[in-house]
C-alpha cells in the first residue's frame, strides 16, 4: 500500500521544522505522498510543494481547522484544495487574529496562578504570533519547569477545567467544511478517537458532517490506538466515508508516531488519496 501521510505540521503553525524540512524528513522515512496540514495557515504549502517536487514525492495541499461543535472542539483537515483560493485564505486570516487574543487571555490566567511571562515565553516558540497555539504555551511551560513533558503540562494547565484553559469561539463545523469544499478540497475528520464524545454523539456528529458534505475520516492516526483504528474503520465503512492516514507529526521529540511510520489502512476501505494520486 502507498506510504501516505496526510496530516503534518511545520513552523507555519505549531510544528518545529520548517516546511521544506518536514518534506525532507518524510521522504527520508519513506513517505510517498505527503500533506502538510498546518493549523489555520497556508503559508507552508508553497515551500513544501517545491521541496516535494525536488525530492520526488507526491504532495497534497492541506490545512487543519478547529471548529466548535456542541461545545466540543473538533479538528477538520482540508485536503487537495486550490491553495490560492481567496475566500479560504481570508477566512483563515480571521481565525488567526482570534488566536493571539486567546493567547493573551491564556497568559493572564497563568499569571493568576503564579506563572509569569507566558505570553512572551510562548511567542518565542512561534514564527508568526497569529498562529499562537496551546502547543507553544506547552513548550514554554516545560521550559519554565512546570512539568516534565508536553503531555503532562497539557494535562495540568491547558485542557478544559484547568487554570490555563480559555474557552474560544472557533468557526462552526458548517463554516469550516464549507470553506474547504468551496476551495475545491475534501473535508476529513482529524483524529476522531481524541474527542470526548459518547458513541451516540459521535454518530450524530458524523451524520451532520456527512450531511454538510464531509467525505472522509482519519482511520489511522498518530493519536489512535489499535482499538481506535478498528472502531473508525468500521464507522468509515458504515457511513461510506473515504479513509485517511496521518501521523499528525509536530516535532521529532514530541510526536508519538514519526512521519512514514503509520500502520496500514485496514482492509475494505477506500483510501482518500485515490482522489489525488
Ligand atoms: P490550539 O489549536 O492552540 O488549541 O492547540 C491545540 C494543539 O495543541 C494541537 O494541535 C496539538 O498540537 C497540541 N495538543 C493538544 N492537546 C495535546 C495533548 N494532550 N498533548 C500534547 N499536545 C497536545
Ligand atoms: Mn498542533
Ligand atoms: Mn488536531
Ligand atoms: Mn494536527
Amino acid at each position: 500500500m502507498l506510504n501516505s501521510d496526510l496530516h503534518s505540521h511545520s513552523t507555519a503553525s505549531d510544528g518545529v521544522l520548517p516546511p521544506a524540512d518536514v518534506v525532507l524528513r518524510a521522504a527520508t522515512r519513506g513517505v510517498e505522498l505527503l500533506a502538510l496540514t498546518d493549523h489555520d495557515d497556508l503559508s507552508g504549502i508553497a515551500p513544501a510543494a517545491q521541496a516535494a517536487a525536488e525530492v520526488g514525492i507526491g504532495f497534497v495541499s492541506g490545512v487543519e481547522a478547529s471548529v466548535g461543535w456542541n461545545g466540543v472542539s473538533i479538528h477538520i483537515v482540508g485536503l487537495g484544495f486550490q491553495p490560492d483560493n481567496a475566500a479560504l485564505a481570508e477566512n483563515l486570516a480571521g481565525v488567526r487574529t482570534s488566536r493571539l487574543v486567546r493567547g493573551e487571555r491564556i497568559a493572564a490566567d497563568l499569571e493568576r496562578i503564579g506563572i509569569g511571562g507566558a505570553l512572551e515565553g510562548a511567542l518565542r516558540y512561534t514564527k508568526n504570533p497569529q498562529l499562537l497555539s496551546r502547543a507553544h504555551f506547552a513548550r514554554y511551560l516545560v521550559e519554565a519547569g512546570c512539568g516534565r513533558n508536553i503531555s503532562s503540562v497539557f494535562e495540568h494547565y491547558l485542557v478544559p477545567g484547568k487554570p490555563g484553559y480559555v474557552e474560544h469561539r472557533w468557526p462552526s463545523l458548517e463554516e469550516a467544511v464549507g470553506w474547504i469544499i468551496d476551495a475545491g478540497g475534501v473535508a476529513v475528520v482529524a483524529h476522531p478517537g481524541r474527542y470526548k464524545l459518547s458513541a451516540r454523539e459521535m454518530r450524530r456528529f458524523l451524520d451532520e458532517f456527512r450531511a454538510i458534505g464531509g467525505r472522509a475520516i482519519e482511520v489511522v492516526s498518530g493519536s489512535h490506538s489499535a482499538a481506535d483504528i478498528r472502531r473508525f474503520a468500521s464507522l468509515a465503512r458504515r457511513y461510506g466515508f473515504l479513509a485517511s492516514r496521518g501521523s499528525d507529526f509536530h516535532a521529532p521529540e514530541e510526536s508519538v508516531i514519526d512521519l512514514g511510520r503509520l500502520a496500514q489502512l485496514p482492509d475494505g476501505l477506500e483510501p482518500v488519496w485515490r482522489l489525488f494520486y
